[in-house]
């Protein structure tokens, strides 16, 4: 007799911590209607407890992804395990607005959800539970740190005057392609180019101008790749691209058509003067016979010697007849 009261208040007690906890509690059953719609839920859905009680999930918010967290329910159920769903999974489940000031930019509440089965005393489960906790802060201080750590990645790989990669990462992409032509023999090729004489550009018009002719004669290089190739400044004046699926005289296609482009550009120094720079570039395709990466630049290299030996301001394909005492 005496027990009875406590128990009507402990669950008194209960209840009141449930329609006030900062944790949005619904509880449904086998048909999906709704048995518990807490004080969370309400305040962030604006929709009461009244009108909801009794009525379908699914039909008071057509919103929800049904058939996903439908089958999430029925396994739930099934099982009699707990399901959990996570902000990453999935950024939310109900959508409610994002009312945190410190996280004020998030458009919408990043949430983890728990789905609980709810056990009677005779052990079936009739109800489940689902718990949906607030994460919006948590979710995105990740993103936004994922965010910076891409901006640092992308810096760490670009060279700050031309913006193509810098050599350690071109070299990285290099050799990812290297073994790729070993594991699947697809073609490629490497050319490595180098303005002509641009010592004298540096002696005759400064060091800025210099910077200059690099910028734009690295922009007119990035303006004529396609998606698979990647170039990379390799020294100073000297730039190294793969092109992949692509023979070396495709190669000398690319290569004539960037040395024209070149060629075509116009600079002027600080006080008005006019003029213009070339390109000598050396190409070699993968073969069985390049052992690595770096011994394919010395074979693109080589090349590259024999268009500045034979005059500057063209391209040439590496030949295995060529050797190192025709080049020197
Ligand atoms: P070649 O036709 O044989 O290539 O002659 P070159 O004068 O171009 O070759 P060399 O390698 O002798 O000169 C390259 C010059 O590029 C030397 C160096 O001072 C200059 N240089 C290297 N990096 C930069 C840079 O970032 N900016 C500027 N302005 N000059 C640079
Ligand atoms: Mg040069
Ligand atoms: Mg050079």
């Amino acid at each position: 007799m005496t027990k009875n009261p406590n128990i009507l208040n402990e669950f008194h007690w209960l209840l009141d911590l449930v329609q006030s906890l900062d944790v949005g509690i619904v509880v449904i059953n086998s048909d999906h209607q709704i048995k518990l719609w807490n004080g969370f839920m309400e305040n962030h859905s604006g929709a009461s407890p009244t009108t909801l009680i009794d009525k379908n999930l699914f039909q008071a918010f057509p919103e929800l992804d049904a058939k996903w967290l439908k089958q999430k329910i029925e396994s739930v159920f099934l099982l009699k395990n707990r399901s959990f769903i996570s902000w990453e999974q999935r950024p939310y489940v109900f959508k409610f607005k994002n009312y945190r000031p410190i996280t004020g930019r998030a458009e919408h509440m990043y949430q983890n959800v728990t789905l609980q089965p709810l056990l009677s005393p005779c052990g079936k489960v009739t109800s489940i539970s689902i718990i949906i906790y607030d994460v919006t802060d948590s979710a995105m201080k990740k993103l936004q740190l994922n965010q910076a750590n891409q901006v640092l990645e992308r810096l760490s790989q670009t060279d700050e005057l031309t913006q193509l990669h810098n050599r350690r990462h071109w070299q990285q992409c290099l050799e990812r392609e290297f073994e790729r032509f070993t594991r699947y023999q697809s073609p490629a090729s490497l050319v490595m180019l180098d303005i002509d004489h641009f010592k004298s550009v540096n002696d005759n018009y400064g060091h800025q101008t210099g910077d200059t002719v690099i910028q734009r004669v690295a922009h007119a290089l990035s303006q004529s790749l396609r998606e698979t190739d990647f170039a990379g400044r390799y020294g100073g004046e000297e730039f190294g691209v793969v092109l992949a699926n692509t023979t070396a005289e495709d190669a000398l296609s690319f290569t004539e058509r960037l040395r024209k482009k070149v060629e075509a550009l116009t600079f002027s120094s600080n006080d008005n003067q006019a003029f213009t720079v070339s390109i000598s570039l050396g190409i070699c395709a993968i073969n069985d016979n390049v052992r690595d990466n770096s011994h394919w630049i010395s074979l693109a290299d080589k090349a590259l010697y024999r268009a500045k030996l034979s005059g500057r301001n063209r391209s040439v394909i590496y030949r295995d007849t060529d050797s190192e005492k025709n080049l020197h």
